[in-house]
């Protein structure tokens, strides 16, 4: 029987609607969906890898328990018996605060709410994942300052600021915006006359498009960024209404950076005088101008200041919520699941208290340490966090002080490898979902309707969180049985349904952007005002006010290292790919076989290193060995490692044994994925 299917691509954030030709419940045809304002038709490369993660052999299809001969199947009833039993024993024993929950990114919602309700109802508070290392430390650093976390408003701007991003690659241009066809956005800017920038490292892809390129040293953006506001604001370049009536700390913010000349910011970035001048006064002077911030900056033991300094050029310029700045497009309003209020309970509350939830750190180290309030058991669930976060083997070790560690995933893991319980998730498109979209039009639902039937024995998240909760007696508290009734439970704000949702396939949900609106309501801070200076920040070692500090693994901070270690690490993630996700899809590892560590060639050439060579890069931590890639694109002392291979169905080399995780950022617990000392030698 032939179908075709309209839906939404599962692969990344971007959510692009699709068409899926389907014949005999097998998938034989994928086309972008014209309607779909996110991609007008388009799709990108990862796409083609939708089939073969359908149909691939490696999937997980049935629940597996460890024991001492191997892995022994089990069927649902006695998986989800086993799991009630262990949860509640330690429960018993530990209190709830010993269970932590650990997610990936939230590129369906099911990854954003799966077994929310449970840790709800179960009682703890501990809730981890990959927000340390990505996206959250960008918002903590936007909530703080305006209280919402702005988008790109390009439709309208002047002048685009790319800061630590590379959207040309990744796709990713903005948190949950809309622009009627994502690819389009720099073609039509270009076209309007808009000029854009890229400050970045590396010669990027997105660096091609660009009308200026802003290469500081790899971790000093926030010296960068703050001499730009010593620009803005001693040439009083600055709003001048929209500072007076609106900012918070403005003759603090002077004071803070008067030091923060460009001469002074050359000196630690490279970046000429007179370009980061010429920077800061086109940002200043140009009719609506934005920042796209990116996960370049996030994965630095200085990136939320980075991104507070950022704010601080956003506030001063007056380019918030204005037409062409960073503006508050309209959400669609969805239910919140009822989590346990954090407070002292959470681990790392005292290390992390302007966090959000639990940075992976403090689980980690409380696991490794045995403090008396680590946990005891861990549900992780689109998520991989041997592989993701920094030092490998001794991520593995915490993991492997708890009592019981149950994963959900779709395809064998290194996470999977070291848990006691695997259980088998459908993909994406073998069930339904939604995605709520931002836009200068206003908020607008989209369904993504189920395109086959679940693999093997493979279940939805949903199903499988609420057999376990009902097993422990803890259903009265469930609003929800599955996926269908967990997308009507969340959209009941909105006021649509699955069925309207199926109906309609995009439904809007708001009227159209209203530019400026904190003139009418202020801005949602404790003040009303944007909080640049920030009381928050104030009792902690960061102070109300961001400021440079070198990285913490660096040649300025440990000279002694520098002999051994020459070079600076830095990552990157393929377009073919997502996160840790897809190296074992053929059509997509047919395109990028392997793991590649980029470098200058008078950095090759000095090590007798030639193009495709094997080489080993060690860090202080360990070593791997990947293929060199000899481009000018990158800076001389500078190596690029990618990010995201060493599960067991792709073999490839795992960034994460070089990177330290003995620093990270005070505020979000972020390890230095993009910066770690390291050295290299030819082994063809
Ligand atoms: S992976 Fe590609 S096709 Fe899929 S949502 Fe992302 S950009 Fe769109």
């Amino acid at each position: 029987m032939e179908k075709t299917v309209r839906s939404i691509c599962g692969f990344c954030h971007t959510s692009c609607g699709m068409k899926v030709h389907v014949h005999d419940g097998k998938i034989k045809r994928i086309d972008g969906d014209l309607d779909h304002p996110v991609n007008r038709g388009h799709l990108c490369v990862k796409a083609q890898g939708i089939k073969s993660l359908v149909e691939s052999e490696e999937r997980l299809k049935f629940p597996l328990k460890k024991t001492k001969g191997g892995w022994v199947r089990l069927s649902w009833d006695e998986a989800l018996d086993l799991a009630a039993e262990k949860l509640i024993e330690i429960r018993e024993k530990h209190g709830p605060e010993s269970l932590v929950r650990s997610s990936g990114a939230p590129v369906s919602y099911e990854a954003r709410d799966g077994f929310l309700q449970f840790m709800g109802v179960y009682g703890s508070p501990n809730l981890t994942g990959v927000s340390n290392l990505c996206h959250v430390p960008r918002s903590v650093a936007f909530m703080d300052a305006f209280g919402a976390r702005p988008e790109p408003d390009y439709e309208n701007a002047q002048f685009i600021i790319f800061w630590g991003v590379n959207p040309v690659n990744t796709t990713r241009f903005c948190s949950y915006a809309s622009y009627d066809g994502y690819h389009q956005i720099i073609p039509r800017a270009k076209e309007r006359g808009a000029k854009i920038v890229v400050v970045d490292p590396i010669r990027s892809e997105t660096v091609s498009f660009s009308d200026l390129w802003i290469h500081p040293k790899i971790g000093t953006d926030s010296a960068l960024g703050l001499s730009m506001a010593h620009t803005i604001i001693y040439e009083d370049l600055y709003d001048e209404e929209f500072v007076g009536q609106w900012m918070i700390g403005f003759e603090e913010t002077k004071r803070h950076v008067e030091h923060a000349t460009p001469e002074w910011a050359e000196r630690i970035t490279s970046v000429p005088t007179e370009q980061i001048r010429e920077l800061a006064r086109l940002y200043a002077t140009a009719q609506g101008a934005l920042i796209l911030d990116g996960n370049g900056l996030d994965m630095h033991t200085n990136g939320v200041d980075t991104v507070r300094v950022i704010c601080m050029l956003i506030a001063l310029t007056g380019n918030i919520d204005k037409p062409g700045g960073n503006v508050f497009f309209p959400f669609a309003p969805q239910r919140l699941l009822p989590t346990v209020k954090t407070g002292k309970r959470r681990i790392g509350w005292e290390e992390f208290p302007l966090f959000p939830n639990c940075p992976f750190p403090a689980v980690k180290e409380s696991l490794l340490r045995e403090t008396s309030d680590r946990p005891r058991a861990m549900i992780v669930h689109h998520s991989n966090p041997v592989l993701v976060q920094a030092n490998q083997e001794r991520t593995k070790r915490a993991l492997q002080n708890l009592e019981f560690l149950m994963v959900l995933d779709i395809f064998p893991t290194a996470t999977t490898e070291i848990a006691d319980l695997v259980l088998p998730s459908s993909s994406d498109f073998e069930r339904v979902d939604y995605r709520a979209y931002s836009s200068s039009r206003g908020a607008y639902l989209a369904f993504r309707d189920k395109v086959v039937e679940p693999v093997g024995e493979s279940r939805s998240v949903f199903e499988i969180e609420y057999e376990l909760a009902k097993r422990m007696g803890l259903e009265k508290d469930y609003p929800f049985r599955n996926t269908e009734e967990w997308i009507n439970f969340v959209l009941e704000p909105s006021h649509v349904t699955l069925n309207d949702l199926r109906n309609h396939h995009i439904i809007y949900v708001t009227p159209p952007v209203v530019y400026k609106k904190y003139q009418k309501e202020g801005f949602p801070t404790p003040t009303g005002k944007v909080e640049c200076y920030s009381e928050r920040f104030k009792n902690h070692p960061c102070g109300p006010l961001p400021s440079f500090h070198y990285p913490k693994e660096s040649h300025m901070t440990h000279p002694e290292l520098s002999k051994d270690y020459d070079l600076m690490g830095t990552s990157r993630k393929p377009s073919e790919f997502v996160h840790t996700k897809f190296r074992n899809l053929p059509p997509l590892c047919k395109l990028y076989p392997n793991p590649l560590m980029m470098i200058h060639p008078k950095e090759a050439f000095s090590r007798g290193i030639n193009q495709g060579d094997s080489v080993e890069v060690k860090s202080p931590r360990g070593r791997i060995q990947v293929e060199a890639r000899i481009t000018e694109n990158i800076p001389p002392g500078l190596v690029v490692i990618d990010f995201g291979w060493g599960n067991p169905t792709d073999r490839g080399a795992s960034l994460n044994i070089l990177v330290s995780d003995e620093v990270w950022d005070p505020i979000s617990g972020g390890y230095p994925n993009r910066l770690f000392l390291c050295n290299i030698k030819g082994l063809s």
